[in-house]
């Protein structure tokens, strides 16, 4: 079996890479390093049935050989990044989906794209199930991640029903862990870092938000559980994986500063535009149709994740990178 990931050198994507080569894949990981870094595959660089190629799927992807499955997981996914990158942001969703989607076709593979939890928008409903519609600000500056994405589920949608491909979408919410970079932005990782520096941490609003984290290692279970599902008519419309667990950007803070034994003192910023006021996944579907549910709590999480931020704060020049 062989797998091509795109944005394989990413946070999600290269856990996946590692999990697709324990079970038994050939990968092939595409990617531009944009918000991504060989340093996430460095150690699978040495394998025989691994290889690399810097490619932006925006442009037209050529790959010899047969592939039995693309993973299209390439795209900037922190608000700041697509904040920066708005347009390079719309157009992987839209035509690196499109190229991705064409690649699957030519090999006549399964395709599985990462969606996200931000095509519900700022939800009326709450928790989400995967026939909410969303509530999407399509010009706000979030909206340029929301439409590529949603625009991104629709194409999908099409080269399934036109094209009678076996295409999969998973919804993926907040999801954090080691190899997240520690300055993207989100907030697992400036609440770890901050508390690590003992510099207070950044709570937007008044911090009553809520989101719903899930450890990575959950994350790739599901998705994989999703990727190796028989074909039928189930699994063809997508599925959120996440973990049901919600909690105010608030008490995450207390959390960290528990695990952490910081004394950082926290400090409120303006929230961002479009900030979605709630989100927690559904996980209904994923549990009944696939048998899939998250494993790892939010202290367990945490304790790994931090872990992983010490380490990479004890090696010189990643920590003069966090420390600027
Ligand atoms: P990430 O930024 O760590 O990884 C994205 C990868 O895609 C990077 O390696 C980047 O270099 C690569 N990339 C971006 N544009 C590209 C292009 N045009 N061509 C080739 N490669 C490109 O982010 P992540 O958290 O690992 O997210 C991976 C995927 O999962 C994204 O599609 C994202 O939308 C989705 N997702 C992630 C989360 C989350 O909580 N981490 C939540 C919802 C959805
Ligand atoms: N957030 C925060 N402080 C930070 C970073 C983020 O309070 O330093 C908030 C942000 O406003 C949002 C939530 O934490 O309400 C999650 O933000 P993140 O960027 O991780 O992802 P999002 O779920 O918004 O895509």
């Amino acid at each position: 079996m062989r797998a091509v990931v795109t944005g394989g050198a990413g946070f999600l994507g290269s856990h996946l890479c590692d999990r697709l080569i324990e079970m038994g894949y050939d990968v092939l990981c595409m990617d531009n390093l944009s918000t991504g870094s060989t340093d996430n595959v460095a150690h699978l660089l040495g394998n025989s049935r691994f290889r690399f190629v810097k490619h932006n799927v925006v442009d037209y992807l050529y790959v010899e050989g047969p592939v039995d499955a693309v993973l299209h997981f390439a795209s900037p996914a922190s608000p700041i990044d697509y904040l920066e990158m708005p347009i390079q942001t719309l157009k992987v969703g839209s035509l690196g989906t499109h190229k991705s989607l064409g690649l699957a076709r030519e090999k006549k593979a399964r395709f599985l794209m990462a969606s996200t939890s931000e095509i519900y928008g700022d939800p009326l409903v709450n928790p989400q199930p995967e026939t909410y519609w969303g509530n999407v600000n399509p010009i706000g500056p979030r909206g340029v991640y929301d439409e590529a994405k949603r625009f991104a589920e629709a194409m999908a949608m099409a080269y399934r029903r036109y094209h009678k491909m076996d295409v999969r979408i998973v919804r993926i919410f907040n999801t954090y862990g080691p190899r997240m970079r520690p300055n993207d932005g989100r907030v697992v990782s400036n609440f770890i870092v901050q508390a690590l520096q003992r510099k207070p941490l950044t709570v937007y609003g008044d911090g009553s938000q809520t989101r719903s984290f899930c450890f990575v290692s959950d994350l790739v279970s599901g998705i994989l559980a999703l990727l190796s599902a028989p074909a039928s008519e189930e699994v063809a419309t997508p599925f959120n994986v996440g973990n049901p667990e919600e909690r105010t950007v608030r008490d995450l803070a207390s959390k960290v500063l528990e695990l952490t034994g910081s004394s950082s003192r926290i400090e409120t910023r303006d929230l961002p535009l479009d900030d979605p006021h709630v989100r927690c996944p559904d996980i209904t579907r994923a549990k009944n149709i696939l048998g899939w549910r998250p494993q790892v709590g939010i202290d367990e999480g945490l304790r790994l994740t931090i872990e992983y931020f010490k380490k990479m704060a004890a090696v010189p020049e990643i920590a003069s990178r966090i420390l600027s």
